[in-house]
């Protein structure tokens, strides 16, 4: 446990050289080593429940829904008939939580890596969990990059909420991953996945790009603010095989009562589009 000095944790990783973000701990709920990554779940003095794959922060209680939400909704409400959906990674049950609020959706599978992260999620973090109770929702454990091999032209919208692009999660950002995925969407499918910090990893972002470009011809970059990851942000790469949809409008719009039902508390409509403005710095690399 030497990521936890001092009651405090600290994220440290070769990812984000020279910085770190730390959160005073008041009590490990959860600690072991899967298949795949070390398993952290702690209590945080202020951040509420917080999840840590490798030492690497995947969500806290306080914020998680800005990334929930986002990478999910910006996909879903862009496409006008989401029937089917793919979810890869998501062990905390987050995404899950969020797809199954979408009106449109009749089916969700999930593909998870690792069983552990599921079980410890469904024992301490129930406030995601909760999304793997969906009737919409069959989970299957296993490589997401192994499944889509198997499954052609099946879902309207994939969404990737994998870790980042070391240990199992690797091969989720390679340019062999989007050519899968276009082969496992359905026409004018759209994905969307995790893509790091404008901050730090622009690089990484621009080569991911890149790497979709070569199978997907709308590809856009979207953000949203996450207080506790890297730099305090978060980026979504979304990506339609139609070339002529604008991703930045959404097709779909929760209505004042759904949004209170379903308890939106991150994404509207106008966030939807805001999320893809970019700075300019930003912009000059990415397009
Ligand atoms: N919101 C998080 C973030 O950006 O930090 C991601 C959270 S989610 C817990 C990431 C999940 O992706 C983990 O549970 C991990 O086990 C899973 N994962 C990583 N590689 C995978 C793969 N190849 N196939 C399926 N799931 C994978």
């Amino acid at each position: 446990m030497d990521r936890i000095r001092n009651g405090w944790f600290s994220e440290l990783s070769e990812l984000w050289p020279g910085q770190c973000f730390s959160l005073e701990v008041k009590e490990v709920l959860y600690k072991d080593k899967s298949k795949y990554q070390d398993v952290l779940i702690f209590e945080s003095k202020n951040n509420g429940r917080v999840l840590a794959l490798d030492g690497i922060i995947q969500c806290t209680q306080k914020d998680e829904f800005s990334y929930q939400e986002m990478i999910t909704f910006l996909p879903l409400c862009s496409h006008p008939n989401p029937e089917n959906v793919l979810i890869v990674g998501g062990g905390d049950g987050g995404v899950a939580r969020e797809v199954d609020k979408h009106p449109l959706v009749k089916r969700c599978v999930q593909v998870e890596i690792d069983d552990k992260v599921v079980e410890s999620s469904k024992q301490y973090l129930p406030f995601m969990a909760k999304g793997f109770t969906s009737p919409k929702l069959t989970l299957h454990i296993g490589d997401g990059f192994e499944y889509m091999k198997q499954h052609t032209s099946e879902f309207d919208v994939i969404i990737t909420d994998s870790s980042d692009p070391i240990g199992p999660a690797v091969n989720l950002f390679t340019e062999s991953y989007y050519k899968l995925l276009k082969q496992a969407l359905r026409p004018n499918g759209i994905v969307s996945s995790q893509m790091g910090t404008m901050w730090t990893d622009l690089p990484q972002i621009k080569q991911t790009m890149n790497n979709c470009r070569k199978h997907f011809p709308n590809v856009r970059y979207a953000t949203s603010s996450v207080p506790s990851y890297p730099d305090g942000q978060i980026g979504y790469l979304v990506a339609s095989l139609d070339a002529s949809l604008d991703l930045t409008k959404p097709s779909f719009k929760f209505t004042q009562e759904q949004i209170t039902e379903h308890n939106l508390r991150y994404y509207n409509d106008e966030i939807h589009s805001a999320a893809y403005v970019l700075p300019n710095f930003v912009k000059k690399e990415l397009y």
